[in-house]
């Protein structure tokens, strides 16, 4: 009888899962696993999501006849220790594509190797492989709708069904004492996350049916901080709840006015990693030397005013406070948030990209680190420097009637539809919110500006 270990990372689902499909396939029996590793860390709302995201996945799993064991410990040691007790043949996971946990595979797999088990990686997370699309040179793409163009021809269409049955073996006798189940954070910073949010491959389906029948008002909408236009698939994605395969299929498969765009975006998360893979080191680097001699600010009070949402600009805070409560922020707030921390205020990018990973469901660092990199302008084919965000601009073109802006300040909440936006301009703020912004707009742009010809002369 043939066993072997699937051990679950961000591919938290059953349907076309092409590593469990193959787990299934080559043997009799399995072992079901996934590893915490960040017990002893600091609490982040992605981690609120992952405990859920487990319940929904072992629920599932008991479904079809299976079980998941959750254990705590260091994967390095857990995986080759369970291989070695169980007589598993194999260790089935899906590829991260990210570079450190990639190369934690490889020592992984020799560790394996040594014991005669073998690490068998899938991909499924991505539609592209990073290494197999490159321009006519052989080198990475650096600007967008040139890789798309490259990568979309091999993006896999047709999802796969998820197993009918599991079989599985249990944890061996001395093992058992891993077992652990994620704790919930206290106190409950993670309320308001639920009003919004279910994680699980069930509600990730949902979603997604729910998205595509509005999908023709996408391209027209999708900028509507007050609308609920887009997909919200994001932390479904993160951690693999959904493949993007299954997401490209359905979108493709229900056609109409919307698809282009939509599939765009799935092609941002896929150039996201392919830059990830190509410049490991643009997580904590500018991609664009140049930004290097940037004098960023460093003023803790401004950082921690922006992180509370209590800058003073209405749609920088309406943003920051629908993050700390709902753990997600719109897209078009992102850039909004992003631009006046980097660009206005003048703080290193990097600061912002942490409290994101902190506070987002969908933290991701591929495209957290896109994101950030591409607001501040020191990344691949970002918006150019000079570019800088008017907030207030934003705010009266996309949520011209300030619902967004009164959804999550109650303290402007009474303000006209004219004052909302930029409320120091006319009459003054109202009691309790700040009267005017931390960083005036016209000062803070042009400071921004000359902070970037300062650093290139
Ligand atoms: P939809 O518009 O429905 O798009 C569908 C899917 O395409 C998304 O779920 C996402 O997977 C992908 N996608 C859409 N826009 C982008 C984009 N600009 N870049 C990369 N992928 C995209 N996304 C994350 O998943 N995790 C992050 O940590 C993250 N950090 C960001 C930080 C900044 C500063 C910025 C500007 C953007 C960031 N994004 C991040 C990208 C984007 O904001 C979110 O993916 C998007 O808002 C998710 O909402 P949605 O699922 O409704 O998107």
């Amino acid at each position: 009888m043939s066993r072997g270990l699937f051990w679950f990372r961000r591919d938290l689902r059953l349907a076309d899962n092409p590593a469990l499909e193959r787990a299934c396939r080559s043997h009799d029996a399995l072992l079901l696993v996934y590893v915490d590793e960040a017990a002893d860390a600091g609490f982040d709302a992605s981690r609120a999501w992952l405990r859920r995201s487990l319940d929904a996945l072992a629920v599932d799993v008991a479904r079809i006849g299976g079980r998941l064991h959750v254990l705590a410990g260091d994967a390095e040691q857990v995986i080759p220790a369970l291989a070695a007790a169980t007589g598993a043949e194999a260790v089935h996971v899906s590829a991260l594509h990210e570079p450190d946990a990639d190369a934690r595979d490889a020592r992984l797999a020799r560790a394996l190797a040594r014991g005669g088990v073998v690490l068998r990686r899938s991909a499924g997370r991505l539609m592209t492989d990073p290494e197999m699309v490159l321009s006519k040179v052989s080198t990475p793409y650096r600007v967008f709708t040139p890789f798309l163009k490259a990568a979309r021809p091999g993006w896999r269409y047709r999802p796969r069904a998820a197993p009918r049955r599991l079989a599985c073996f249990g944890l061996p006798e001395g093992m058992q004492r891993l077992q652990a189940t994620l704790a919930a954070p206290a106190p409950d910073w993670d309320r308001g996350f639920w009003e919004t949010w279910t994680p699980g491959e069930r509600a990730a389906q949902q979603r997604l049916e729910r998205f595509l029948e509005h999908l023709d008002d996408y391209p027209g909408q999708r900028d509507r901080p007050a609308i609920d236009a887009t997909s919200r698939l994001s932390p479904h994605l993160h951690f693999g709840e959904i493949s993007p395969a299954r997401a490209l299929d359905a979108a493709l498969r229900r056609g109409g006015p919307g698809t282009d765009k939509f599939v765009a975006e799935l092609g941002w998360r896929e150039f996201g990693y392919y830059v990830l893979n190509h410049w490991p080191h643009s997580t904590t680097d500018n991609f664009n030397p140049r930004f290097d001699g940037i004098a960023w600010r460093r003023d803790e009070a401004a950082l921690e005013a922006w992180r509370r949402g209590r800058t003073g600009v209405p749609l920088v805070d309406a943003g920051m406070r629908q993050l700390w409560h709902e753990g997600w922020m719109h897209n078009r707030v992102r850039m909004v948030v992003a631009s006046y921390l980097s660009k206005h205020i003048g703080i290193h990018w990097a600061s912002g990209a942490a409290w994101f990973m902190h506070t987002l469901v969908d933290a991701d660092l591929a495209n957290n680190t896109l994101g950030w990199q591409w607001v501040a302008g020191s990344g691949v084919d970002a918006a150019p420097y000079h570019r800088v965000f008017n907030p207030v601009t934003q705010s009266r073109r996309f949520d011209p009637e300030g619902v967004y802006l009164r959804r999550w300040l109650p303290e402007l909440r009474r303000l006209d539809d004219d004052r909302i936006h930029a409320p120091w301009e006319k009459g003054g703020a109202p009691r309790g919110y700040p009267s005017r912004p931390i960083v005036d707009l016209a000062e803070g742009r042009a400071e921004a500006l000359q902070r970037l010809a300062r650093a290139s002369d």
